[in-house]
């Protein structure tokens, strides 16, 4: 009978798997079915519009009213041979979720009937009444309106039955109010100053645009084990709990075999994915029990950031059919390994080139190298932002909290690559002559190897990872929305492009050749980086020590960590790139440590309230059990018995505990009154940080040894062991 503690348990070892029935079999059958994608496009458009919503998406041009309206009408008319009733704008506040607010085609008219209607003004823009969602005050010094507006770069698509149209949101006087609006100009940054450069190599380069390819890790807990955590409901982590006996030490979960229940949830994920036209193509287990991973085959970054968001979401409503929950957080549970989401980046030509790949010619062997040096050279000049964009109170419990990757921000080349670039850098001064050129195309260039991979994907402590055709950027949070660091990583590459430029043009001008004045720029840019440069292990204590010599930054939390936004090198960067102006920039700094310092809030007050109404309560209830047996057992042995010795040590021991859990909460408590005192965002979220949060660890250590003494039945919540292991 005590095998079960409580009823949620129960229901949990009783699970079947939910088999999923797909209608179709081979994706190719229906991949993109619910997407307006080009074939959709071709059957429902005229060729005119047809040709303006691709123009639109290739060249940037703007869709006249006229053809607005016959595109309209011509996505009315796919979504409702889809069964759709309903559309909406589908954005991404700066909540880190979306947003989507349906409307029905449905008008009624005169004489009492109704009709579908949508046009062009509805595709448009909207105007949702948003005066919710975090402004960061750019809405109350300016208008109270915010609108949303098509962005025809990324496909319709129908979900849940409701066509929505992926969209920016911006204040009335034009400042963005979302994540995709800066991505979306920090691409189209990125795309002239590549392309720019790109043309030192080949005329027909038009176009070169951002590649994305995201893994996303996750947890799976039973939704009955989730429900009766209230940590996990109002935090997305568990606060408390002693770590199993067995976690992920025997490393017998990774790449293990898949449990029937989680691979028909991960079957109906991928097959709602397919519909969606989102390339998942990847699942396999990860290394904590109970934790998994999805990756899609990489596209274009704006479309990639929106599929991220919408697979996130996804996950979370496939997970609930299948009596499972989705937890995204980066630290779900303590002791064992947390989520991220790598973030594999590239550069894309028109012409079909990956320019952060080697190649089979010296020349597209120089081209290759001029990006990736320019890479480095960005990320060395811009790091604390870099730092920065994957700030977050969860991703704090990964970054420089003795887990992948550290918080000081380093590239990772693999030893070749290094080899190259140290070779570059001892190019002479001025022209080459005939003969130094030969040397360098076939000793220096000619070395690299077209294929890289093999060697250079090994260092997993590295947060920005070359991993032979593309960088890894391996710090992201879980649950980021990926538009925060890949609006950043293309504006400092953007901008390092367009100075790499003006030094080349500079010395051609000088009466330079080309290729000299590339090779003169480069060995300049390798010696003024290497301090980015890092090739051991980043978790090791050498490292920081190394790092803090080096000057490189670690900062391990959140509110400091975002101060690099408003720094002045940062205002400056984003305003001479267009991204964003500094009522923009600030406005987001706010939100983000307002974010913060809610969340952190949120989290103590959800401690407070399960450790004062569940732990405490048990605890005594259990001190009181074993009170009464130890007084019984006095009456039987006699007061001086040597059995009662430990268990009155016991005894106090709890109550000893019991104490100090309340004294914390206490202490808690009133640091977060003060903690609300202060009025600035950054003061606050400051003293959340360094204040509230440390009584967490504090708390927990007590309940957590508490957690081994109490009577297994009494406990209140479910533990790891079943959490991780109940499937
Ligand atoms: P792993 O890192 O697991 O060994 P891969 O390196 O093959 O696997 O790919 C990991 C991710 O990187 C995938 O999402 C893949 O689509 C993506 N990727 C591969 N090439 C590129 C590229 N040129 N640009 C962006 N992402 C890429
Ligand atoms: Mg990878």
């Amino acid at each position: 009978m005590a095998i079960v503690r409580f009823i949620g348990l129960q229901e949990t070892l009783n699970r079947k798997p939910v088999d999923f029935k797909p209608a179709f079999q081979k994706s190719s059958e229906f991949f993109g079915m619910h997407v307006f994608n080009d074939k959709a496009m071709r059957e429902f458009l005229t060729k005119e519009a047809y040709l303006a919503v691709t123009n639109a998406v290739v060249h940037g041009s703007k869709i006249d009213r006229r053809m607005a309206d016959q595109i309209a009408s011509a996505l009315k008319a796919w979504a409702m041979s889809h069964g759709s009733m309903h559309y909406t704008h589908w954005f991404q506040p700066l909540t880190g979720a979306t947003a989507e607010k349906h409307d029905a085609f449905f008008e009624p008219t005169e004489d009492g009937r109704a009709i579908e209607k949508f046009n062009g003004n509805m595709l448009v823009q909207q105007e949702p009444d948003a005066s919710s969602f975090p402004n960061g005050g750019i809405r109350n010094t300016f208008e109270a309106r915010g609108y949303t507006a098509w962005d025809p770069t990324s496909p319709a698509f129908i979900m849940g039955g409701t066509l929505c149209i992926p969209s920016v949101f911006v204040s009335y006087t034009g400042e963005a109010l979302d994540h995709k609006t800066p991505l979306l100009r920090a691409l189209q940054a990125m795309d002239q100053a590549a392309t720019e450069v790109a043309q030192y190599f080949d005329r027909g380069v038009t176009k070169v645009h951002a590649t994305l390819g995201w893994e996303q890790e996750y947890f799976l807990v039973d939704s009955a084990l989730f429900n009766a955590r209230p940590d996990l409901l109002m935090t997305g982590r568990t606060m408390l709990g002693h770590s199993p006996a067995k976690g992920q030490q025997l490393e017998d979960h990774y790449f293990g075999s898949i449990p029937e229940r989680v691979i028909q949830f991960m079957r109906e994920v991928e097959y709602d994915s397919h519909l969606l036209g989102i390339p998942v193509k990847t699942r396999h287990n990860e290394v904590a029990p109970a934790q998994f991973e999805f990756a899609p085959i990489f596209e274009e970054a704006n479309i990639a950031v929106d599929h991220n968001s919408l697979f996130m979401d996804l996950l979370e409503k496939v997970a609930r059919r299948h009596n499972f929950r989705v937890l995204l957080h980066e630290k779900p549970f303590a002791g064992i390994n947390g989520s991220g989401k790598h973030n594999n980046w590239s550069l894309a030509t028109n012409t079909g080139t990956n320019l952060l790949s080697p190649g089979k010619t010296p020349k597209r062997n120089i081209q290759f190298l001029t990006f990736f040096v320019n890479v480095i050279v960005a990320v060395n000049r811009h790091a604390d932002l870099v730092r920065a964009s994957i700030a977050s109170a969860s991703n704090d419990h990964r970054l420089g909290a003795n887990e992948a990757p550290p918080a000081i921000i380093s590239v990772f080349l693999g030893q070749q690559l290094s080899q190259v670039l140290d070779d570059l850098e001892k190019v002479e001064n001025g022209k080459l002559t005939p003969e130094q050129k030969t040397e360098l195309k076939l000793n220096v260039v000619g070395k690299i190897p077209e294929i890289l991979l093999d060697n250079t994907d090994r260092n997993r402590t590295s947060p920005f990872a070359f991993t032979g055709n593309k960088f890894e950027f391996r710090a992201v949070g879980s649950t980021a929305n990926c538009a925060q660091s890949m609006t950043v990583l293309n504006t400092i590459v953007a901008e390092q492009l367009q100075l790499f430029k003006t030094q080349v043009d500079a010395l051609i001008q000088k009466g330079l050749k080309k290729d000299d004045a590339i090779f003169n720029v480069l060995r300049d840019l390798i010696a003024s980086s290497h301090k980015i440069r890092f090739e051991g292990d980043g978790y090791s204590d050498e490292w920081k020590n190394e790092a803090a010599r080096r000057g490189l930054s670690n900062i391990s939390d959140t509110p400091r960590a975002l101060d690099a936004y408003i720094s002045k090198e940062s205002l400056a960067l984003f305003k001479s790139m267009d991204i964003m102006n500094h009522v923009e920039v600030e406005a987001r700094h706010d939100i983000m440590l307002e974010d913060y310092y809610k969340k952190i809030q949120i989290e103590s007050r959800t401690l407070g309230d399960v450790v004062s109404n569940s732990i405490v309560p048990t605890a005594i209830a259990y001190q009181s059990k074993m009170a009464e047996s130890i007084l019984r057992t006095q009456e039987v042995l006699g007061k001086a018995s040597v059995a009662l010795k430990p268990q009155i040590a016991l005894l106090e021991e709890i109550g000893v505990r019991i104490g100090a859990v309340i004294q914390g909460v206490k202490d808690m408590t009133e640091a977060r009154k003060n903690a609300n005192q202060l009025q600035e965002n950054r003061a606050r979220a400051i003293a959340y940080c360094d204040n509230v949060k440390p009584y967490f660890e504090k708390i927990r250590y007590e309940v957590d040894k508490l957690e081994l003494i109490v009577d297994n039945d009494m406990w209140p919540l479910p533990k790891f062991r079943e959490m991780l292991y109940t499937r």
